[in-house]
């Protein structure tokens, strides 16, 4: 029995330019505390296995020692068990890419600290090559991120070699702005989940957050990915309260409506990670008022309701102060017209908006 990470012997994860056993690291992007790296200046080269697992080695026997890599220091993945020494990868993340096609005002591919590059580095050949020599395993989990899978132009052959066959599970936000039959075969067929963040019940307040023309477009590829049982049930549709944005009940009510005719059943609520980020996890009760409200009318119409990590960081075990019609007047207001930290994220948000595809 000692203190280890599961993802320090069986995890990968492809960055732009390194190659990383995960990517969670508890303070990530605040005081730029990067999750343990297996490789710096990694544009896809393939390392062989056993000095792969060596690389890794180097971070577990940290742990095995009784101490802790610093670059996992406070990491809530952290346990205490008996911890299996087997050489095998069961847990991949790829986002290495981050063009994307629509240009949502919460998108931390905007910051100049994870400015989108159209030069991706291909992961296949590696991946390949991993799966023939049989260290990954089957039902090996893969989460995509970064930036629109669908218009990643390894996409196809990734969800060819490891989706529509069954082979792992596999995880992928998408805007939905273009339609992938290969995703939906993978949705339909095998075990791929798609997270779709539409944080709006209408074309205006989705054009303001996402800041493309896609509303119709996004809602019509809706309705072919939910077009089966089992298809229906690998959706999760996704609303993230963006302060001053949609921050109310009735745009969630109209969001609930869209789900409701699409069959879909699974929601999340989360709020932008960066305004968590800014006020140091310290989430004003208001938007922690409003979230427990819209997963009450959630569930009230039988849905599947989930709340995401970067809200619940120190919000769980907190009081929450109740507050009535008039306080919540008062604190629209302050967050529309005073609030510094707001205006510094949605008022200087600089980024030009324009479809990029690589
Ligand atoms: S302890 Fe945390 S930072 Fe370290 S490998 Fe595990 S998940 Fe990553
Ligand atoms: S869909 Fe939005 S959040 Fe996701 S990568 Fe594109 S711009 Fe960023």
């Amino acid at each position: 029995m000692y203190k280890s990470c599961h993802l320090i012997q069986h995890g990968l994860c492809f960055f732009d330019n390194k190659l990383a056993s995960c990517c969670f690291s508890p303070v990530d992007q605040i005081d730029d505390q990067f999750p343990p790296v297996l490789a710096y200046h990694y544009w896809g080269q393939i390392i062989p296995v056993d000095d792969l697992f060596a690389r890794m080695d180097k971070y577990a026997n940290i742990f095995k020692q009784g101490d802790c890599p610093k670059e996992c220091q406070n990491c809530y993945k952290i346990e205490e068990k008996d911890w299996d020494d087997k050489r095998y990868i069961d847990q991949i993340t790829i986002t290495h890419f981050s063009m994307c096609n629509a240009d949502c005002i919460y998108c931390s591919n905007n910051t100049e600290q994870w400015a989108r590059n159209p030069n991706t580095y291909s992961i296949i050949p590696l991946l390949k090559y991993y799966f023939e020599q049989g260290i990954i395993k089957k039902g090996c989990e893969f989460h995509i991120g970064g930036g629109e899978f669908t218009i990643y132009r390894e996409c196809d052959e990734f969800l060819e070699l490891f989706a529509i066959n069954n082979f792992a599970r596999v995880f992928v936000p998408t805007n939905a702005i273009k339609y992938n039959h290969n995703l939906f075969r993978a949705m339909d067929e095998a075990t791929t989940y798609i997270i779709v963040s539409l944080d709006s019940g209408s074309e205006k307040t989705y054009r303001k957050i996402k800041r493309v023309d896609a509303f119709k477009k996004v809602i019509e590829n809706l309705t072919k990915y939910a077009a089966t049982e089992k298809s229906r049930e690998a959706i999760r549709l996704k609303y993230i309260i963006v302060p001053t944005y949609n921050d109310n009940i009735r745009e969630f009510k109209k969001f609930l409506n869209i789900a409701k005719k699409l069959g879909v059943r699974n929601l999340i609520i989360d709020i932008d990670a960066r305004y968590s980020r800014v006020t140091n996890y310290n989430i004003d009760d208001y938007f922690i008022n409003l979230a427990y409200e819209m997963d009450k009318l959630a569930k009230k119409q039988n849905f599947i309701t989930e709340f995401y990590c970067f809200f619940f960081q120190n919000t769980n075990n907190k009081t929450i102060k109740k507050q009535n019609i008039f306080s919540r007047f008062i604190k629209s207001i302050k967050f529309k017209y005073f609030d510094k930290d707001l205006k510094k994220l949605y008022t200087n948000h600089t980024f030009i908006a324009q479809i990029r595809d690589n």
